[in-house]
């Protein structure tokens, strides 16, 4: 074989190379973690445990800050299955609530599920990495539960009107919402719960 179709050769080689490396880093891989999917997957089609104060191991998990999720996570499949175990566990009829954020359910995900009570139907919506964008100085104060601090209420003051920038939880689009009055109330609960936050922080009375 002559030399310069040995150069060609190693040239082309080289190219077919640099393209497979360029291919891979351009498609982004899913950040879902082995704990995460066997989490999700131990039991598709039912609830999923509820992470509460009273579990020391809970508690610990229930003050960390959550991880964002990317466009591959929202496209894999454990993404669909965690939504749909979220909404069975919010809505348990023994055990309801009016939203539950992914850490509630032992997922340190930015994911909160919000039962949009300004909306005809009152459905519950899915929000991808909400963030608060605008809180309004005129605030309300209101009697709030959660589903991760059992047998306890309190009075917490919440701001009336919010700004939610989120990503859709479909396109992943970024998109922002306006929201006043309890469905405010609900995304300032559920997206502190994002930080570690919890309302037994903020309240000013707790009985
Ligand atoms: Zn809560």
């Amino acid at each position: 074989m002559k030399r310069t179709t040995l150069k060609g050769l190693a040239f082309l080689a080289t190219a077919l190379l640099l393209i497979t490396i360029s291919t891979q880093s351009c498609s982004t891989s899913h950040t879902w973690t082995p704990n995460e999917e066997a989490l999700i997957n131990d039991a598709p089609g039912t609830k999923m445990r509820l992470w509460t104060i009273d579990n020391a191991e809970d508690s610990i998990f229930l003050r960390q800050p959550s991880q964002p999720l990317t466009q591959a996570d929202i496209q894999h499949p454990a993404f669909q299955l965690l939504k749909e175990r979220m909404l069975l566990t919010v809505t348990d009829p023994g055990n309801e609530g009016v939203g539950i954020a992914a850490p509630q359910v032992g997922i340190g995900r930015q994911v909160v599920a919000v039962q949009r009570f300004d909306k005809p139907e009152q459905p519950f919506e899915f929000y991808v990495n909400p963030c608060l964008t605008y809180l309004s100085d005129e605030k309300q104060k209101g009697w709030e539960g959660c589903l991760s601090v059992p047998n306890q209420r309190g009075e917490v003051m919440r701001s009336k009107q919010v700004v939610v920038t989120f990503n859709h939880p479909t396109t992943f689009e970024l998109q922002c919402d306006t929201i006043e009055g309890f469905t405010a109330i609900i995304f300032q609960h559920e997206i502190d719960h994002l930080s570690g936050t919890l309302y037994i922080d903020k309240a000013e009375t707790l009985k």
